[in-house]
């Protein structure tokens, strides 16, 4: 019996619907042009705090007893997490601490300090930002909540899986961003529970993709950090990792990974076609279809997991694909 099951997943439920939306999965028709079968959008980047992690941080808070309520919670994060987790923490009135590494866009920065919680820049890598969020939770008796290694987090991104049951029982295959796992786990746990046919493939930029690197390996491994487009995919997934390794691995279909041009692709394809602004993150899914690396076997469904990009960045990315000219993708 894995660790989290859906049965967590139904009463996370029911822990967060006061804060989370139930978020619109939406036909898109060019891309179901494009791959002759129908393939839809599940828009996490219209979720509150603008990604799914509202929905596992949301879970985490909801289970802290009245003594940890009272301290406090702590995080590292490339971005998503910390603000989630902080617009969580401020609704159930908890004291939050994000720390960050300097890799973390500024617009996330900024808008975790909105959000009423205290934020610690430190180091160059999530790893380093990790290693001081457990010296506070050790110091100052602050409970650590980690951005995917956590049941109650692995719990309520599982709500999202929930969602995509109910919305398209036919589903046939998901293509769900992978980092972590978090997401990969809950959504996977969820959906494989209520309709056991559904392949779920984890999708990762090519560049520093830990949970790829470590499923080939056995075991989780180190995989050094570097700047891409998809920056909330970045960061390892802790050489003692609980449950999202094992998860991820008892439920990946397929691991799809991809280059930068391609996630710049998709992000305009996502502006132009879809009149979407989303992170490269968010845009991966999209582009594994796009790159031809997903089968026509649908209904396909595209996780499309969070929508904040630094404005100017996705600016400048939009205009960069277009005057490379890569082929129009409509
Ligand atoms: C965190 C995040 C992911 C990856 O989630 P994991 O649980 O770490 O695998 C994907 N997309 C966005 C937008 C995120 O913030």
């Amino acid at each position: 019996m894995p660790a989290v099951t859906v049965r967590e997943a139904l009463i996370a439920r029911d822990r967060i619907k006061h804060l989370v939306r139930e978020t619109r999965m939406e036909l898109s028709p060019s891309l179901s042009d494009f791959m002759k079968v129908p393939v839809y959008l599940k828009l996490e980047c219209h979720q509150a705090t603008g990604s799914f992690k509202l929905r596992g941080a949301t879970n985490a808070i909801a289970g802290l007893t009245s003594q940890q309520r009272a301290l406090g919670v702590v995080t590292a994060s490339t971005g998503n997490h910390g603000r989630a987790l902080s617009y969580a923490a401020a609704a159930a009135g908890v004291r939050a601490t994000v720390c960050l590494s300097r890799l973390v866009p500024s617009n996330k920065v900024a808008a975790i300090r909105a959000l009423g919680a205290a934020v610690q820049v430190v180091g160059n890598s999530q790893d380093d930002a990790q290693f001081e969020a457990a010296r506070l939770a050790q110091e100052e008796g602050l409970t650590f909540i980690p951005p995917f290694d956590h049941q109650d987090v692995i719990a309520g991104q599982a709500t999202l899986g929930l969602e995509i049951a109910e919305q398209l029982p036919s589903v046939s295959q998901v293509l769900i961003p992978l980092s972590g796992g978090g997401l990969f786990s809950g959504v996977s746990l969820a959906l494989k529970a209520l309709l056991p046919q559904v392949k779920t493939h984890g999708v990762s930029m090519r560049l520093g993709a830990a949970m790829a690197q470590s499923l080939e390996a056995g075991k989780p491994v180190n995989v050094e950090e570097v700047a891409t487009l998809a920056d909330s995919l970045g960061g390892g997934i802790g050489l003692r990792n609980q449950y999202t390794f094992e998860l991820t691995r008892r439920f990946i279909d397929r691991v799809i990974l991809l280059n930068e041009d391609s996630i710049a692709d998709a992000m305009l394809h996502a502006y132009l076609e879809e009149r979407l602004v989303i992170e490269g993150a968010g845009a991966v899914g999209i582009a594994a279809l796009l790159t031809r690396q997903v089968e026509a076997q649908g209904p396909i469904v595209i996780v499309v997991s969070g929508g904040n990009v630094d404005m100017a960045q996705h600016q400048r990315i939009i205009l960069e694909a277009v005057r490379d000219r890569r082929p129009a993708r409509a």
